[in-house]
């Protein structure tokens, strides 16, 4: 296809042709005993992509944020105490739905480009007794990734709910809801899931469901409540057919898609094939003298890179001429530091081919620039890392 734009942004990410004609089929009535198979399949796939043969799936029209508010409105009532913790614009965007529900917040954030410690967690959790807490898995505006398994293992340790962002994490980092104790894993279909934007999805503990059970007060949010969204679900997954508000029917379809393309490359797989392609990339950035924006290795994610624009060069001029050569990167995001950086997604169904073309046009568009550059440098490096595997 001549003029194809390559799409490396941190969601909407490009999607598998399979799921994509999926998405196209004609519309089918939302209690058609088809549909109901396929819906009840993709709460069935979910429980493993989650690792959580023991989660109650949810699946409902809306986006990540809607996830978000979906986990706030129906665990925490007003005056509870949560902890946010925070590594860039994700983290605080729980502090605001968690404000808008009347929770006490208290903020731990990280410096840009850090993750907040382990001990600064359990110090704020064994000074005050907690609701719950919020951690961003992959924080899309910083691309910091934390280690949800210590902090949701203090947080069962404590008796504290843990709610997890992982709209940039589920299907491309590594998660295993269950066994980590996490309380909830939510997000949406257009991240590494792989399913164009339109799906909110979200799994909740047995713990999670119980203390929604034994709330005092009525959830404040008419559409999320899990009261009517529970049957739903139960429903689907009895291959019964049941309403409360129309599901995305060609969404759901194209879920089923991606869901078993994932599950057959296997989600092991999948997780490995994001850190060695998510390493590489790292390595031939570095090679151009580019600055990652996580300050160390080790919490840098997988599913994408954000990269500081060299200072001798303009940012918008550099995507521009990214752009040029058919490669859609992003911008930054986070206030602070929106006009220095820019974010490469790297996540679904991301091959090394596709790196090799957003390496193959950062160079170009630098040199174009006059950074002082040798052409291929970074390829090469990528090559290099790639061919050791
Ligand atoms: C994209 C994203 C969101 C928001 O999702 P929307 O679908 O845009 O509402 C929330 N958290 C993280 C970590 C994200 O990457």
């Amino acid at each position: 296809m001549k003029g194809r734009k390559l799409l490396m942004i941190p969601g909407p990410i490009e999607f598998e042709p399979e799921v994509l004609q999926a998405m196209g089929i004609a519309t089918n009535s939302h209690v058609a005993p088809d549909f109901i198979n396929v819906f009840g399949n993709c709460l069935e796939l979910m429980r493993k992509v989650w690792k959580s043969p023991k989660g109650q799936p949810f699946i409902v029209a809306g986006t990540g944020t809607l996830a978000m508010d979906m986990a706030i409105s129906n665990l925490i009532e007003k005056e509870d105490d949560v902890l946010v913790v925070s590594s860039g614009y994700f983290g605080e965007r729980f502090k605001d739905i968690l404000n808008c529900y009347g929770a006490n917040t208290t903020l731990l954030e990280a410096p840009i480009g850090e993750a907040v410690s382990v001990e600064a967690i359990e110090k704020e959790l064994k000074n005050k007794s907690y609701k719950a807490i919020t951690i961003t898995h992959v924080d899309t505006s910083t691309g910091v990734l934390i280690d949800p398994k210590p902090i949701a293992k203090l947080a069962a340790k404590y008796n504290v709910l843990s709610i997890l962002d992982g709209v940039c994490s589920v299907a491309g980092e590594e998660i295993n809801q269950d066994e980590w104790e996490l309380d909830i894993v939510l997000t949406a279909s257009q991240k590494a899931i792989g399913v164009p934007p339109g799906l909110a999805l979200l799994m909740a503990s047995e713990k999670a469901m119980k203390v929604w059970k034994n709330r005092k007060t009525v959830v404040s949010n008419y559409y999320a409540d899990w009261k009517n969204w529970l049957p739903i679900m139960q429903a689907y997954e009895a291959r019964k057919p049941s309403y409360f508000g129309t599901p995305a029917v060609n969404l759901i379809v194209a879920l089923e898609a991606s869901l078993k393309i994932i599950n057959k490359e296997g989600i092991d797989n999948r997780i490995k094939r994001h850190q060695l392609l998510a390493n590489a990339f790292r390595k031939a950035i570095n090679a151009l003298d580019l600055k990652i924006l996580p300050n160390s290795n080790d919490i840098a994610a997988n599913t994408l890179s954000a990269v500081y624009y060299p200072e001798s060069i303009d940012g918008v001029a550099l995507r521009t001429k990214i752009a040029s050569s058919d490669v859609i990167v992003a911008g930054g995001l986070l206030s602070e530091i929106k006009n220095n950086y820019f974010r490469v997604g790297h996540m679904g169904s991301v091959s090394a081919n596709d790196l090799v073309s957003v390496l193959s046009a950062l160079e170009r568009a630098l040199i174009a620039l006059n950074y002082p550059i040798a052409s291929g440098r970074s390829i090469q490096v990528f090559q290099n890392e790639i061919l050791k595997n």
